[in-house]
């Protein structure tokens, strides 16, 4: 057996025991009325982390890229026009998505590390007279968020369908899809939800897969929504095996967030990733985004200049047990993309993370205090609100 590690990167996050066991609970068939209401169950705490009404709220069986999938191929079809504002890697892949299921697709870029400007991307629907309109609300490959409220509304403004990637969001941020009239809001098991890789939770506004046209199927069977559905509702007609101790896990770790509470939990993801923050400019690492547009749930930050990066992420995995990860496309070498997901949301993981980047900085031969930043972020999870 491998020692543990403690999960600290862009997820997958630490698992709590609760969820460990569901994982090995003895299976259930997957249209056992008794699983059938486990399902049920995990779509009511799904629909309270999305603040979602729809009726089709449910785990897609792969990870967080398969909801987006689900999302672009139902959504999408040749010749329809869509809009992708994209800041980052994962919006780049809605694009090729969306390119893939024969979308007439345009997209508005904006710089790594900043948000879509929700003006920009009013101006871009106009222009574009898009039909559906796709944004992340919290670009993993940066740590930057991005105001969907505001987008939201320049959607509505023309009555464009919303899609938000909620993947490092939902669970350690607000996620408010019936606000924002979102067609489809989707995520991912193992950020901040706290279960492991495998499922993709979606959400589906009650109506909006009625502008397909008639004859023309989703490109995926497997993910053709109309078809699961029929599963997922009440007909409880078979499409493919659901992944059951996997729904087990993410039953039990949802069932810990409605114990938590959701105000509870968005306070502990702010106050573990200020101090994170705080541990980190201790050690000289400042964060790579400004403050109106960090993440709770993801701290980015220029690594150390002169040293190589890789090895020193290397070393703390490797002798120090912590997972952080490297930066992404353009910023490949230039961040360290550092976690406060789920169950890694806590005071502890924090201050086990910046003392032991700074006995790895000490080691290289930099002035690093590992008390002076155990003390900085300390000071900051009790001063955070
Ligand atoms: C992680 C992530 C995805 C992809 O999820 P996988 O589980 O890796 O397939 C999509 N979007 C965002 C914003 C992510 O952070």
């Amino acid at each position: 057996m491998s020692r543990e590690v403690l999960l600290m990167g862009p997820g997958p996050s630490p698992v709590s025991q609760r969820v460990l066991r569901a994982l090995s609970r003895p299976l259930l068939g997957h249209l056992d009325p008794r699983f059938l209401a486990e399902l049920d169950a995990l779509g009511d705490d799904l629909r309270l982390a999305f603040g979602s009404s729809a009726t089709l709220t449910f785990p897609v069986s792969g990870t967080g890229s398969a909801a987006m999938e689900a999302a672009v191929v139902n959504l999408v079809w040749p010749g329809r026009r869509v809009l992708v504002l994209e800041n980052g890697i994962f919006g780049e892949r809605l694009v090729q998505m969306a390119t893939r299921a024969g979308g007439d697709v345009s997209r508005r870029t904006y710089p790594m590390g900043s948000p879509v400007d929700p003006e920009d991307a009013r101006t871009a629907l106009r222009d574009t007279g898009a039909q559906v309109v796709m944004v992340v609300q919290a670009e993993t490959s940066t740590g930057v968020l991005s105001d969907v409220g505001a987008i939201a509304a320049a959607a509505r403004e023309h009555g464009a369908q919303l899609v938000v990637d909620a993947v490092t969001s939902l669970g350690g941020m607000p996620v408010r899809m019936d606000e924002w009239g979102a067609a489809v809001v989707y995520s991912g098991s193992q950020k901040c939800l706290g279960a492991p890789p495998g499922l993709g939770p979606i959400s589906v506004a009650d109506g909006a897969l009625a502008a397909r046209p008639p004859g023309t199927p989703a490109q995926s069977w497997y993910l053709d929504l109309a078809l699961i559905s029929r599963y997922v509702g009440a007909e409880r007609l078979y499409h493919h095996t659901a992944p059951v101790s996997m729904v087990f896990a993410l039953g039990e770790a949802l069932r810990a967030l409605r114990e938590e509470g959701l105000e509870a939990r968005w306070l502990r993801h702010r106050r573990a990733s200020s101090a994170l923050r705080a541990g980190l400019a201790e050690l000289s690492l400042p964060s790579r985004v400004a403050p109106a547009h960090q993440l709770a749930s993801l701290t980015v930050v220029r690594p150390p200049d002169g040293l190589d990066e890789a090895a020193l992420r290397r070393e703390l995995l490797l002798t120090e047990g912590i997972e952080i990860a490297g930066g992404l496309g353009e910023w490949k070498g230039q961040a360290w993309r550092i976690g406060t997901m789920g169950e890694g949301a806590a005071l502890g993981n924090v201050l086990r993370t910046v003392q032991a980047i700074a006995r790895v900085l000490r080691r290289a031969g930099r002035a690093a205090n590992p008390a002076a930043a155990a003390d900085a972020a300390s000071v900051a999870w009790q001063e955070a609100q």
